[in-house]
């Protein structure tokens, strides 16, 4: 079965998209974007997969891709255009090659236009294409910066694009609207840049008096970019905390798992939420830990030394999970939730004051 699913970044309105093989457990991440990396490492590990590939479908101008980090952590190949004129990566595709994961493949289409190393990929079946910055959803990419060119993007989306199944789903690199997706019968007919019986010369017209803005990241993107998303500098700190051994969960917070918060324990405050009954209840607390009911902790917060971590705990690890997202809104910064709460710290035997056997 094919795993499919559709990620955005907000700030740059950027698509990143999942496809895995379930049978083979094998998956590739295209376009992932470098502030997203936790995210995306989190969601691979929580349904199991094996990333073995990022590509990117060209130089980006708006974010900077996170192949090179999504490689330090799980050993993915970085792939891109032998036209991108990047450096770094671990294989250069074009036109007509093959991008494998599992028992499923991406077929490589050159599709230049937006940059000169603008690739479409193509599932297997042509059930699905992922345009990059060549076709957007009733729009397309620029052409008036990197290698931008009217000519070759018109001719790309005729040639590469338009030419597919007309029940073929194209996935674009970005939508500003939220729209996530459209197939070839849809854009060939109302796409109101390239559709229809508009030809190259009304195209070019249109792209060339856009008048968009300069983009804001472009300086600090294609650069990076060009390094497949190496920074000059990088500092492990930077993307997980260091304070203790910590996993970034795809619903989005840190967690901790109660080995790890007893290798930490003196260092750390440990929030209990649950409720008094509870806290000197059957399961017991963790010793030196403080008790302040979950409906308590937004006025209470105070109380808490926000320069050191904090760890919450309750039951289950659900309460303490809603606790490190108030938390944080309230300006905490080294924060996790325990795992599994006090049913999974009993379970692994580790010291409880008060409760019962
Ligand atoms: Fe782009």
């Amino acid at each position: 079965m094919l795993i499919f699913r559709q990620l955005i970044d907000q700030p740059s309105s950027t698509y990143t998209y999942l496809l895995g093989d379930s049978e083979s457990g094998e998956c590739i991440l295209i376009d992932p974007v470098f502030e997203q990396a936790n995210r995306d490492r989190a969601l691979v590990s929580e349904i199991g997969l094996r990333l073995v590939a990022t590509v990117d479908t060209h130089v980006h101008a708006d974010h900077i891709t996170g192949a090179w980090l999504l490689k330090q952590t799980l050993g993915s190949e970085i792939v891109l255009s032998r036209d991108s004129g990047a450096d770094g990566g671990d294989r250069y595709v074009s036109q007509g090659d093959e991008i494998s994961f599992g028992n499923r493949t991406l077929l490589v289409r050159s599709t230049p236009g937006h940059t000169d190393g603008c690739i479409t990929l193509v599932i297997d079946d042509n059930s699905m294409a992922f345009t990059g910055d060549c076709l957007l959803i009733r729009g397309s990419g620029r052409t008036d910066f990197q290698q931008g060119s009217p000519d070759l993007m018109y001719e790309s989306v005729r040639r590469e694009i338009f030419s597919l199944p007309d029940t073929c789903l194209l996935y674009p690199g970005h939508d500003y609207r939220g729209l996530t997706a459209s197939s070839v019968a849809e854009e060939k007919a109302f796409n109101p840049r390239l559709g229809g019986d508009i030809d190259l010369h009304d195209f070019s017209g249109y792209m060339k008096n856009l008048k968009l803005p300069h983009p804001k990241q472009i300086d600090r993107a294609v650069p990076a970019n060009l390094k497949c998303g190496r920074p000059d500098t990088f500092d492990a700190q930077d993307t997980a905390p260091g304070w203790a051994n910590l996993k970034y969960t795809f619903s989005g917070i840190w967690e901790i798992e109660a080995p790890s918060l007893e290798e930490v324990l003196p260092m750390v405050q440990v929030v209990d939420v649950r409720e008094p009954s509870e806290y000197d209840g059957s399961l017991g607390r963790i010793k030196g830990s403080k008790l302040i009911p979950l409906d308590e902790l937004m006025q209470r917060a105070g109380e808490l030394d926000s320069n050191l971590p904090v760890v919450t705990v309750c039951r289950s690890g659900a309460r303490s999970a809603q606790a490190v997202a108030h938390l944080t809104k309230a300006g905490f910064k080294k924060i996790a939730n325990l795992s599994g709460g006090m049913l999974r710290w009993r379970d692994g035997g580790h010291s409880v004051e008060g409760g019962q056997d």
